[in-house]
């Protein structure tokens, strides 16, 4: 009975620290990124200085400032947008 016991303990013990662990799931850094793909897909900070645009059916993204076209690419590469806001804050 004393080791059934120690075994139902440790048991116990095991459960203490998942359960301590999943409702704070900001230690899990897996499971906010994926939270944050998909529920934020586009937080990128190149869309405060761009907008996407549908021009005839076609997605567009264009420059706030200068109001430059560009493709918008539906593998969500922010590349040339980015490079195009590093000219702006060099000018
Ligand atoms: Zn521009």
């Amino acid at each position: 009975m004393e080791v059934n016991g120690d075994q139902h303990n440790d048991a116990n013990a095991d459960i203490e620290n998942i359960t301590n662990i999943m409702p704070n799931q900001d230690n899990c850094e897996d499971f906010g990124d994926q939270y944050k793909k998909k529920t934020q897909r586009k937080v990128s900070k190149v869309w405060d200085e761009f907008t996407i645009l549908e021009i005839g059916g076609n997605k567009k993204v264009k420059c706030k400032h200068c109001k430059t076209l560009f493709k918008f690419s539906e593998s969500g590469t922010t590349t040339q947008y980015k490079r195009h806001q590093a000219v702006l804050n060099v000018s």
